[in-house]
């Protein structure tokens, strides 16, 4: 009988619809290995699909193999033809297994009889999902032709197969739906912004983030004035206890965060209108919520962002102040136990809401900005973006499960997942702080030195725990974003000396504020830019707001006093900006001296390398400054032309691109030539792929989020530098991005 392979993929979108139908993700599976063994006239036709958390490959459906076998078999990654296909991220097609080195038949499920053996891997992008099987009686069944079709099928099949995966994994086994009847939904597939799982009611805001009123409660309630007023005192007490706190844990906010909530509560106007309605027979329920309503409305007609951030503090107060009239002594008050919906958030509300306890975050698809998912990772909260409109016809109050790691929010999650839900959370919890060396070496000993990128003091936790040997880059601008006021430059001073002495004197990079582009100051007089990161951004900021470039300079210079001190400033385009940059330090140097204030006058300046035109002349640049670092978030952004926010074009945002690996290299070049230090310090630098590449072209240091440090190190504890060295020279020759794909899936056995 023929093969129909031209019919297969053509009924690919059958195989989709199927899924629909399904009842079962099981009966889906099945469907899917009966469809293809039928259609490829094949003995057997199988689905592994890869557990991450268990490391192994697990036979999931079959079509010609033993039933009882699904769900039992298990294999390691590399073991078989199976696992090999799967770690080599290859397909391999074998005449006749029985002659193959690779072949480990598994008992008992009736495999010994198929000669001829197909495996493709299914990836998501190059994240393993799982591996399809083929296999026949006859020798040398699967042609090229057989091997182009299943490796079509299986490109087809991966986001479907993914989610398959998942949903095993937590045991949904309710119907599942992902047609248009949306509200039926159990669950929606979004993309991770920080990682962590959580579970909570939901608490929606406005779809742009505006606040929205609170709800009229038409409940009787028994709640007296008394119960008001010690509502009222318990949200004091509360709040001031929460500032403490951040006291302690954040120190970059020791400016009142919640000093307007405090105010409000203790400001007659505001509490004493409901005080008011109260003694006229209103509940105090309903009094709070109608006062609460009428700031909303006030605040909210505003186009100014800061004043729009003011209706949600004032929704803030009103909720909390709510939670506390509620009977039960342990009313939390704060957003414990409650999921955030969200279209946009600020910064300082992401701040106050993860202070206050929300146990997650879901933004709706533009509300992303690269700063909110940056905090987010730093404040530890779990968060996923969606572009899915379902999302705000959830109701308030709705039960939620975050699961970041995968970007996936459960609505109503049955009793199987929360339970599969509380085993992940667990085994995060386990693997949190992983064991970690002191030093980093490749297999043949080349020393690479491993660095934490760090936003909020709260990440030094995680960088010393982690063992990371310095701060490869401090993004400054988090304790502007998150306040409402410029910071002093006292304030200031006490951030940047908190760094050095948490660090114990290890190797601190500053980097001076990166503000504009995604990152607007609420509380500064923005102009509208057409092309926001074209325009006022990062160093240019800075040179056209001297005096705040001052403050901060000062800060930085004090807090360098009797310290080796390093800064570094962002989005340098040419020699001639950062010789502007280095007249304002030696002008701030200068008054400093006059004031006779302790400071370094020595510091290490550098340049952040994130422009093509810094490209072209790191030479100059390299000669001209004392280090440098490649910030390939932007470089990426920058040299392709795609905005690094803008998911319309997420797909064409990739650094594994010839002309990326050209330019990394140029510069590399420049710097050894120069004898000048360099570090890569954008998310590229944690890329199990692109390790390889920059150790390959000579970089030693890289600057990672510090959650990253201990993979970063397992990636190059096992590959060896003169095997990265071919690797690199091989990959600097491709000009295409499909071949350096394919180079990229060939070679990542040949590394170690
Ligand atoms: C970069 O651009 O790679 C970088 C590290 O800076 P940021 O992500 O803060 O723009
Ligand atoms: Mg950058």
């Amino acid at each position: 009988m023929k093969k129909e392979t031209v019919d297969l993929i053509c009924n690919v979108g059958e195989l989709i619809r199927l899924f629909e139908k399904s009842t079962r993700v099981e009966d889906f599976l099945s469907s899917v290995v009966s469809l293809i063994s039928e259609h490829m006239n094949t003995h057997v036709c199988s689905i592994y699909l890869y557990h991450e958390a268990k490391k192994k490959l697990i036979l999931k459906a079959t079509k010609g193999l033993r039933p009882e076998a699904i769900g039992k078999v298990e294999l390691n990654l590399g073991q078989g033809i199976t696992g090999r296909a799967l770690k080599e991220l290859r397909d391999i097609c074998v005449p006749k297994a029985s002659k193959s080195p690779f072949n480990e038949p598994i008992k008992d499920i009736g495999e010994e009889k198929y000669e001829a053996f197909l495996a493709v891997p299914i990836l998501r992008g190059l994240s393993r999902v799982g591996v399809l099987v083929l296999q026949h009686q006859t020798p040398g069944f699967f042609d090229s032709q057989d091997t182009k079709t299943l490796k079509a099928i299986s490109a087809q099949l991966a986001v479907i197969l993914e989610n398959a995966q998942l949903m095993l994994e937590l045991g949904i086994e309710r119907k599942i739906k992902i047609s248009n009847s949306k509200m039926d939904s159990h669950f929606i597939k979004g993309i991770s912004a920080s990682d962590g799982t959580a579970r909570g009611k939901a608490l929606k805001l406005g779809a742009r983030g505006e606040a929205l009123f609170l709800t009229v409660n038409s409940e009787k309630t028994e709640t007296t004035l008394d119960d008001f007023n010690r509502a009222v005192g318990l949200s004091i007490s509360q709040l001031e206890q929460l500032q403490k706190e951040m006291e302690e844990h954040l120190n970059e906010m020791v400016l009142l965060i919640f000093s307007a909530h405090l105010l409000m509560l203790k400001d007659e106007t505001f509490i004493g209108t409901m005080k008011e309605l109260i003694l006229d027979g209103d509940t105090p329920e309903n009094a709070v919520i109608k006062v609460v309503n009428n700031f909303i409305a006030l605040f909210s007609k505003s186009e100014a962002p800061l004043m729009r951030e003011k209706a949600q503090d004032v929704k803030d107060i009103g909720h909390r102040i709510l939670r506390n009239l509620k009977p039960g002594i342990e009313a939390p008050g704060d957003y414990s136990g409650q999921i955030i919906i969200a279209g946009e958030l600020l910064p300082s509300e992401m701040v106050k809401f993860s202070i206050q306890r929300a146990e997650g975050i879901v933004l709706f698809g533009g509300g992303l900005t690269a700063h909110i998912a940056i905090l987010a990772k730093s404040l530890n909260i779990p968060m996923i973006m969606t572009e899915d409109e379902l999302l705000f016809q959830i109701e308030e109050e709705t039960d939620l499960l975050i699961d970041a790691h995968q970007g996936h929010l459960f609505i109503n999650p049955s009793k199987d997942v929360i339970k599969n839900y509380e085993e992940l959370k667990i085994s995060h919890r386990l693997a949190a702080y992983p064991d970690v060396e002191e030093k980093s070496f490749t297999r043949d000993k080349t020393r690479i030195r491993i660095f934490a990128n760090i936003n909020l003091l709260s990440d030094l936790k995680v960088a010393k725990k982690l063992k990371s040997e310095g701060i490869g880059l401090y993004r400054s601008e988090f304790p502007f974003l998150i306040r409402n006021e410029l910071p002093s430059e006292e304030e200031q001073l006490r951030v940047y000396s908190k760094l050095h002495e948490e660090m114990n004197n290890k190797e601190v990079v500053f980097r001076t504020l990166d503000i504009g582009g995604d990152k607007m100051l609420s509380y500064l007089a923005n102009r509208s830019e057409s092309n926001p990161f074209l325009g006022l951004r990062a160093i240019r900021f800075s040179l056209k707001n001297k005096e705040i470039f001052k403050t901060q300079l000062r800060a930085m210079l004090r807090a360098g006093y009797k310290r080796n001190l390093n800064i570094m400033f962002p989005l340098i385009s040419s020699v001639d900006d950062f010789l502007d940059v280095k007249n304002i330090v030696s002008e701030s140097i200068i008054e400093l001296e006059k004031e006779k204030i302790n400071f370094n006058p020595e510091p290490n300046l550098g340049a952040m390398i994130e422009l093509p035109s810094a490209v072209e002349i790191a030479p100059e640049l390299a000669s001209e400054t004392q280090f440098m670092s490649i910030g390939t978030n932007d470089l990426v952004q920058y040299i392709l032309g795609v905005d690094r926010t803008n998911e319309q074009v997420s797909n064409l945002y990739m650094a594994h691109h010839p002309a990326i690996y050209r330019a990394i290299n140029r510069i590399a070049k420049a710097a050894q030539e120069k004898n000048c230090d360099l570090s890569v310090c954008g998310d590229i630098a944690a890329d199990p792929y692109m390790i390889p590449f920059l150790i390959g072209i000579g970089i030693r240091k890289l600057s990672v989020n510090p959650r990253l440090i201990p993979v970063v190190q397992d990636r190059i504890m096992e590959i060896s530098e003169k095997k990265c060295k071919e690797f690199a020279r091989k990959l600097l020759g491709i000009g295409t991005i499909k071949k350096v794909k394919d180079f990229l899936k060939e070679n990542e056995s040949t590394l170690t």
